[in-house]
This record gives C-alpha cells, structure tokens and sequence, in this order.
C-alpha cells in the first residue's frame, strides 16, 4: 500500500515537473533536489562538558563566538562575493541553509559544480582574484605583494589589477575582530592565552600573524584555545597563494592531550624510519611542543565549508615551526561524529563483512593522530633547489601533503607497533584506512583530501592491496596493503623533496579519477542516504551558557 501510494505521488509530482517549470526562483543543475543534497549532512550538536569551566570562560566563550561570526562573513566575501545579494535571490529556508554549508552556490562535494542554472562556473581563484583575470595578466603584475598570503588582487579604476592587503580589503571586519579580541583577552584567566589574543588582535590590524603565531605555541595551560584568522590556502585553487578566514573555538581534554604528548619524544626516530634516502630525512622532523585533543564548540569561515576539518596542524608559518614546533589539534568530539554517522554505515556498504569487526574508534582516532603527526615528517623543503615544497609543487601542494600525512601516518603506526609503543593491531589499522578512503572520495573531487585519497583508492587498487568483488564488496589483503603503504609513502616523500612538479601532476592525472566501479559504488551509498559530512548545531543555546 506505502508503496503504490509512493508511486503514485511520485507520478503526479514528475508530472508536475514536466508540465510547468519548478516553482522555486531557481533551477537546479542536477536532478538532486535540495533535501537530498542537505540530506548529504548529518546535522550535529557541538557540545562539551561545561561543569570544568569557570565563569569567566564562559563570558570568554561568548565574545569569541562574536569574533568567529566575522572570520565567517569575510570568508563568504573571499569565497564567493556578496553573501545578502545571493540569499535575496533565493525564496526556499532550505537553498539558504544549502549554501551557507557551501558558502555560495557551488557543490563543495560535487566538483564545485552550480547549484542553479543561471550561475556560471566557480572561479578557480574564488574571489581573491578578478574573476576575468588571466594567468598571463597575473604574471606581467609588477607588484611583490601580488603572491602574498594576505592580500586580494583588484581592478583599480584603469582597470589595471593592483594589489589590496586583507587590513584594508576588510578594514571594518577586521577592527571589529581585534577590538573584541582585546576585550576577550580581559577574561582569559591563563596568561598564555591573554598573551595571545592581545597578539592576534594587533595581527589583524597590519596582517602580520608572526608574533601571535610564536605567542601560540607559547601557550601551555590553557583550556580554552582559539583558532583565528587568515589560515590555510585550499580556497585558492588557482595559484594556493590566500589565506582564508577562519575559526574554531576549542575546550581542551586534558587527559588525552598528556597521552598523545608521550609520542611526540619518538619524533626524530620516526623521521629516520622513513622509507627514503637519508637526503630526503636531513631535515629535523619539525620540533614539535604540543599534540592537544580538544572538543571543538564553535566552528567558522573555510573550516566550516563544504567537508569539514576534524585535525590541524599550525601554525603553517616555516620560521615559527623551526623556532617554535607546531601544534598537533585532534577535535574529538567532530571525529567522534564523523565516525558514527559517516564510516561505520559506509563501511557496512562497501567493505566485505569479516572485515567489520576490524573497524574501531580508536583505530580511526590514532590514524587522524598519526595523519597530523605525518604533516611534521619527510623533507622540510625540495632537497632539488627548487625552494619550498609548496613553491615547487605550486597547486597540486595541498594534495601531495595530505596524501603524505594519511599515508605516512600509518606507515608510522607500524613503525610503532614493532617497537611496542602502540597496541593497535594491524587489520584494525589497516581496516579503518581503508574504509576512510571512501569517506574522503566522497568529498569530492575538488577538494585536496578528496583527490589525496583518490590516488590511494587508484593506487590501493593497482598494487592489489584492496580488491571490489562481484556484488560491490572491497576486500582487504593486508600483506600487500603494508607493501602499498611503504610505496606510496616513499614515492610521495621522494616527489615533495624533488619538489618535481610535473610528476606531481602525471601522478594526479593517472591516479585521481573516478572509474565506473567506483562512481557505481559512491551512488550505492548515496542511495543508502550516508551522509558525506556532518553540518553544525553551534553556540551558547547549544552548550548551555547563558549571554
Ligand atoms: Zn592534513
């Protein structure tokens, strides 16, 4: 009977669609409607336990928000332009919540693909660049600042491009930003803290985040940690030079953070068990003070776009990492979501059944762990002179690095388990691995992670470690998933120290695609209604303190 009557209704509404146009102020690309693509996000609170906090942090915790909430509504402006003038065309609750998790109206998941009809392809530069700019215009521009991480590139009334720093393209932002800042400061109780947010509120006035970046790392005892400001280069998919705004708003587990700690005294022994030459390990591993697990309770800005981010690795500033280490951030309680909501049902569609079993939390935690931990390992810079890795390898960087940290991270967990210091066992590992590579395809295409774990699939594959049969299922040969690990980790060691762009791309052109099978077997777990991430219930209402 329900489903006659689903029949039914279906065939009224086809009907209703063929016969006149949608009745909505705009037309979708896709045949998806707009609940299936919301459906792609598991909606979920961001709660800790407040009973540790004291008042004054929860006053601290309320005036950060504040300044996230600005950090969110520069990145529209980075992303896509004028956030108001978009919603204004739209007429439905639900478009407005589908392009506030994609911050404009590309599918962040789909290749950045239009949402509606009428709205043309996304620019690769987004909107740090002129959207008519050429690559050739860019090059002839005399100006040095025209590549640095915190300026956007304009037409000035010529017409000509010239160059803006973010303090005076968002100057009114940005003084809200710092003035909040310093009066956030006035309740941090742990000097550390109070320390840096006087810094990273001067920081945001002339764009300069050393200082604040090295207050940072000086921060010890905190329990509240703020994340703020023009951070990673993913948004800029034309060159990778701007920075986009961010912010997460963090409370810290103690507990865990001590556990984590102990790793880190094996750094300089991991970096010699890394499958290269020794000329591609010459660098000290980068010094590393802290590993913290934090709750995250607020997110904004390009964290909060599109897939979102349960680990960081900061600061990304090369003099402070060589002074200072960097800072390892493990944000439990969104890996905790993502795992329940995202890997196990998709582990249950694609992975065989005696596989299951083998697919644990703790395996998922140690491997984001190990990923972070990665980040900091292999060559510091190209052992070819050819500069940073990041220089050489220009806009396929993102993707090499990612691959790297998930694929050395595990190439690191056996190196631990040999010497005893880890319990994990391999098919735990391993499992949990491999069944992240599809939650991560499914970001899409256009995302770093997202090609990153496309050349693994492509790769995992080729090299018989995982195998698809009949009915869809993946197996897991463990013996050659090792082999492929310490491969593929030595060949992406190598192609960053190299710093061989044309390599880098070859590699993405052979290995980042989707084949039949696999875009069979992503369609069978939409199908399944898994979500591809998980979208945010945030603030005060949500934690339970009063304004
Ligand atoms: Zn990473």
């Amino acid at each position: 009977m329900k489903s006659l009557l689903s029949i039914f209704l279906l065939l009224i509404v086809s009907g209703t669609l063929t016969s006149c146009k949608l009745k909505t102020s705009n037309e979708y690309v896709a045949n998806d409607t707009i609940s299936m693509k919301l459906n792609d996000f598991a909606p979920v609170e961001l709660k800790t336990d407040i009973s540790k906090l004291t008042a004054k942090e929860k006053q601290l915790i309320a005036i950060l928000i504040e300044v996230a909430d600005i950090m969110d509504e520069i990145f529209w402006m980075e992303a896509y332009g004028d956030k108001d003038t978009l919603i204004k065309k739209l007429r439905h609750d639900d478009e407005i919540r589908l392009i506030n998790i994609h911050y404009g109206p590309w599918d962040r998941m789909a290749g950045n693909a239009p949402f509606f009809r009428e709205t043309g392809p996304k620019p690769p530069g987004a909107n740090f660049y002129p959207a008519d700019m050429t690559i050739e215009e860019f090059e002839k521009l005399g100006d040095t600042r025209k590549t640095n991480l915190y300026t956007l590139i304009r037409r000035n009334e010529q017409a000509e491009l010239t160059v803006i720093p973010y303090h005076q393209a968002f100057r009114e932002k940005v003084q809200q930003a710092s003035i909040l800042l310093t009066k956030a400061a006035m309740y941090a109780e742990d000097p550390g803290l109070r320390r840096y947010l006087e810094l990273r509120a001067k920081a945001f006035m002339d764009d300069d985040y050393r200082a604040s970046d090295l207050a940072w790392m000086d921060m010890k005892t905190n329990t509240i940690d703020f994340v703020v400001g023009p951070i990673e280069t993913y948004e800029d998919q034309l060159f990778g030079y701007k920075a986009s705004h961010e912010a997460y708003l963090l409370v810290k587990d103690t507990l865990w953070s001590r556990r984590l700690n102990q790793c880190l005294t094996l750094l300089p022994a991991l970096q010699q068990s890394l499958p290269v030459d020794n000329r591609y390990k010459l660098a000290l591993p980068v010094k590393s003070s802290d590993l913290g697990v934090y709750d995250v309770i607020y997110y904004a800005g390009e964290c909060k776009a599109g897939s979102k981010t349960i680990a960081i690795n900061l600061p990304n500033d090369k003099y402070v990492q060589q002074v200072k280490g960097s800072r390892r951030v493990q944000l439990k309680n969104a890996i905790q979501a993502k795992f329940d909501n995202i890997m196990v049902p998709i582990a249950r569609e694609i992975l065989a059944p005696e596989h299951l079993p083998d697919l644990t939390f703790d395996a998922f935690f140690t491997n984001t762990m190990f990923h972070e931990i990665a980040h900091g390992l292999g060559p510091a810079n190209t052992i070819s002179g050819n500069g940073s890795i990041r220089e050489a390898l220009m806009e396929y960087h993102t993707t090499i690095e990612e691959g790297k940290a998930d694929v050395v991270g595990v190439y690191l967990i056996d190196r631990l388990r040999e010497i005893g210091k880890i319990e994990l066992n391999t098919r735990e590992s391993y499992t949990t691995f491999v069944a992240g590579i599809f939650r991560s395809i499914r970001f899409g295409a256009s995302n770093a992670h997202g090609k990153a774990n496309l050349i693994r699939y492509n790769y995992f594959m080729e090299s018989g470690a995982i195998s698809r049969d009949s009915l869809g299922f993946y197996h897991i040969h463990y013996e050659k998933t090792k082999e492929a690990v310490h491969k593929l980790s030595a060949l992406l060691l190598k192609l960053q120290g190299d710093g061989n762009y044309q390599q880098a791309e070859e590699l993405l052109k052979k290995y980042a695609t989707i084949s039949p099978l696999l875009k069979a077997d992503l369609e069978r777990i939409s199908r399944k209604n898994v979500p591809v991430d998980i979208c945010f219930e945030q603030g005060l209402a949500i934690l339970g303190i009063n304004k």
